[in-house]
């Protein structure tokens, strides 16, 4: 089995926004005059090549988006998109030799603009969206939310994905993707209230496609809520229930928007969380403990890799 990041053009948004200031109404608001903009972030979609057929997690940006509504602040005052039509999902995807038929289903984590813009690439794709979360973004109440939803595609019909196989580690509520029980997706509220993130196990590793869950491991370790979440004590029991998985086992952590994302999956490297904090600090503290402590991180990693080809043949074969 196989992951994939596909970056889908860049955005930048407020600081406000990626780490939330002050609470309630307020935080959510702090983004409009916030006047610190972020560095160009990607925009990450996540492919997963599964014995059952290849799975897309998240549709990222489309090159419409560097033309928003003016008559939405947020659009106007807080979001910058910039991506060329071959950055969007599709033709990446020719490009790794994956055609839109080959995508047997795309599961959403939400249904903010720079999640469901590469749609339009799967019109025979299996499109799988909660259904609270589909219900929020639709109509004007949508629209006034941030949505896009008349951006849709014409014979937009997702599948609702009901995450009703009970618990998953820490996470209450969860459905698994694949015969396998392999990938799972498993309920993230709080940058949405159905926001979902999907779990791919791969022997005792497991890598965590978070959507905007966060917006970077930073903000997760630290439990910093974003600008965006609308429920403080569920976006706060989300984060402590990924830092939890985190250091049940080796965990690579995938947001859409970190720019360390494709770094830490090309290298497996998980979270530094849980049994391994002490390390952590010791080696942020002390240069040469860092040294040895990276070097044995990446002979750990170099030893997953080789099992994780192992277990792709395996997949394929
Ligand atoms: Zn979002």
């Amino acid at each position: 089995m196989r992951v994939h990041v596909i970056e889908t053009g860049r955005v930048q948004i407020k600081a406000s926004q990626i780490v939330g200031q002050g609470r309630g109404l307020r935080r959510r608001l702090a983004p409009l005059s916030d006047t610190q903009w972020s560095d160009w972030l990607p925009v990450n979609a996540y492919l997963i090549e599964h014995r059952d057929g290849v799975i897309l997690v998240d549709a990222g940006a489309s090159a419409g988006l560097k033309r928003l509504p003016r008559w939405h602040p947020y659009f106007r005052l807080c979001v910058r998109f910039e991506i060329e039509p071959e950055e969007e999902v599709g033709p990446q995807l020719r490009a790794l030799g994956v055609a839109a038929g080959d995508v047997r289903r795309v599961v959403l984590t939400h249904l903010h603009i720079d999640h469901d813009g590469g749609l339009g690439h799967f019109p025979n794709s299996e499109i799988s969206v909660s259904p609270g979360e589909l219900r929020r973004a639709s109509g004007l109440a949508g629209r006034l939310r941030g949505f896009l939803p008349e951006r849709w595609p014409k014979a937009f019909a997702p599948k609702p994905l009901l995450l009703d196989d009970g618990p998953y580690g820490p996470f209450p509520q969860s459905k698994r993707l694949t015969a396998d029980g392999a990938i799972v997706a498993v309920a993230t509220p709080g940058h949405t209230p159905n926001h979902l993130s999907v779990i791919v196990e791969d022997g005792d590793r497991a890598a965590f496609i978070a959507g905007d869950a966060s917006y970077n491991e930073a903000a997760m370790l630290a439990g910093a809520i974003d600008g965006v979440s609308d429920n403080e004590p569920q976006a706060t029991a989300t984060l402590a229930a990924i830092r939890a998985f985190a250091a049940s086992r080796p965990t690579i952590y995938l947001p859409a928007h970190d720019p360390d994302s494709a770094q830490r999956l090309a290298e497996r490297r998980p979270v530094c969380v849980g049994q391994s904090i002490t390390a952590c600090a010791a080696a942020s503290r002390d240069a040469a403990v860092a040294m040895a402590f990276g070097e044995r991180m990446s002979a750990s990693s170099g030893k997953a890799q080789s099992e994780i080809k192992v277990m792709s043949r395996k997949s394929f074969e």
